[in-house]
């Protein structure tokens, strides 16, 4: 046989023995996030390619060489025809979402958190797909240096209820567009120096906005920015202070942190406090979360001026962090009870019973592939199932079956009439609690 297409490079598919790992980390950072008082939204997967091109920016890796775009052609007599991007990002989605829908309209901050999907057409490699999945929050309406300390100490509580200690948070201001004036020039200067070793799209970027330089992933225009002027060295009174009060906010939190001054990330709309937590574990793409502030992104895509911040976690290199020191997931629900027959009545009782105590919300199975009486004990094994009951024209007659621990090999019996639920759920409750309290913690604080 083969397959007559498959899957896309740079895509990667959840197996369902994997997909707990995706779960832990959507259920402890959403659970995290609202503690702190996010709520979740939804936008769509795709945006006009204009709101990208705005937000993100048109001289950033991202919208030059890695948007996924289609041109649609109208169905509505040219009406709605136009250029779509499927989202490289979130902060651009959600700003959009917030300004259309008037959320800003009430009392701020509002504060939203989204697990997405993103498509970036990038370079294939260890931690960098074409499709890979972020968990992303976004504050709206506080300008004050509180809510950066706010958001990332977020950050710093989802990865350590994740078991992850292996990451270093580091953080820079880039200033505003007040001061980054000064700052272009002097970039502008420096680079022009040295015109003729950079790449081609920096050379456009020289004109149009030399910061972006530095954020270049040639590794000769990475080596000509190492001596770079630095913005934390042209900083206005405003942007000076407010990173001195996050960091004095960082210190009495006790979020530890270094100034990494090189730091300038990959998107346009930062202004101010940028941050990204990082790890030397999962090879060289070890930036685990990237966020700031961005207090001209509201107005830039055409809302009221609102200053905004916030951050994106990718979640496939949160799993290979996890993975590369070991952490503990919260594991899979177990098999509660297999019920296995030995012919077709018993297997009709076995149908009727399973329905009961799934209505209860036990997790139960029965034969439905025709197995002989010994295979279908080895598959009850192998799904872990706690118990097994083996029904057979004996047991149906009798109206009573023998209920088997699989840990202890222990018998119990039990009614399969009325009872049948309220017997199961009693001894199903008191197996859980026979256990010592360590095999019941689910660790990751949950
Ligand atoms: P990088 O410098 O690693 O390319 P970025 O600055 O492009 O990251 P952001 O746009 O800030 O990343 O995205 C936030 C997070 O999403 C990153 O810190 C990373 O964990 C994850 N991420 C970004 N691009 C990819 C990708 N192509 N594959 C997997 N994860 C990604
Ligand atoms: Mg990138």
């Amino acid at each position: 046989m083969e397959l007559i297409a498959q899957r896309p490079n740079g895509t990667k598919d959840v197996a369902p023995t994997e997909v707990y790992k995706w779960h832990t980390i959507e259920r402890i950072a959403a659970e995290t996030a609202e503690c702190c008082g996010f709520k979740e939204i939804r936008f769509p997967t795709f945006e006009n390619t204009a709101l990208f091109k705005r937000s993100v920016g048109d001289t950033t890796d991202v919208v030059q060489k890695e948007m996924y775009t289609v041109t649609a052609k109208s169905r509505d007599n040219g009406k709605d025809s136009g250029e779509f991007t499927l989202r490289p990002e979130g902060t651009a989605g959600a700003a959009r979402a917030v300004v259309e829908n008037g959320l800003l309209n009430s009392a701020l901050p509002l504060k939203v958190f989204y697990i997405i999907s993103c498509f970036r057409h990038e370079k294939v490699q260890k931690g960098r797909l074409r499709e890979f999945h972020q968990f992303g929050a976004e504050m709206y309406g506080s300008a004050d240096a509180g809510a950066d300390a706010e958001v990332i100490a977020m950050v710093a509580k989802i990865l350590d209820r994740l078991g992850i200690d292996n990451v270093e948070l580091m953080i820079n201001s880039i200033g505003c567009p007040k001061c980054r004036a000064e700052y272009h020039k002097a970039l502008k200067e420096y680079f022009s120096a040295r015109k003729d070793e950079l790449c081609p799209t920096c050379l456009d970027r020289l004109e149009r906005n030399p910061m972006r330089i530095l954020d270049c992933k040639s590794p000769i225009c990475q080596d000509i920015a190492k001596d770079a002027p630095l913005i934390l060295d042209f900083l206005c009174e405003d942007c000076s202070a407010h990173f001195e009060k996050l960091k004095r906010l960082l210190g009495e939190m006790g979020i530890g942190y270094t100034v990494d001054p090189h730091i300038v990330r990959g998107l346009d709309y930062y202004t101010k406090t940028v941050f990204e937590f990082v790890t030397k574990d999962i090879g060289a793409q070890g930036t685990v979360c990237g966020g700031g502030r961005y207090d001209g992104l509201i107005e830039q895509i055409g809302g009221n001026p609102t200053p905004a911040l916030g951050f994106a976690m990718g979640i496939e290199r949160l799993i290979l962090t996890m993975d590369s020191k070991g952490a503990q997931y919260i594991p899979d629900k177990k098999c509660d009870l297999y019920i296995a027959s030995m012919d077709e009545d018993a297997q009709t009782k076995a149908a009727v019973l399973v329905d009961k105590l799934r209505s209860e919300g036990f997790y139960v199975e029965f034969d439905t592939v025709g197995r002989g009486l010994k295979a279908q004990m080895k598959y009850a094994d192998k799904i872990g199932a706690a118990f097994a009951i083996v029904l057979g024209s004996n047991e149906i007659e009798s109206g009573k079956a023998m209920l088997k621990n699989m840990a202890t090999g222990e018998q119990t019996e039990i009614s399969l009439g009325d009872k049948f639920v309220d017997d199961f759920s009693n001894v199903a409750v008191a197996n859980m609690f026979s256990g010592t309290l360590d095999d019941f913690s689910m660790g990751n604080g949950i």
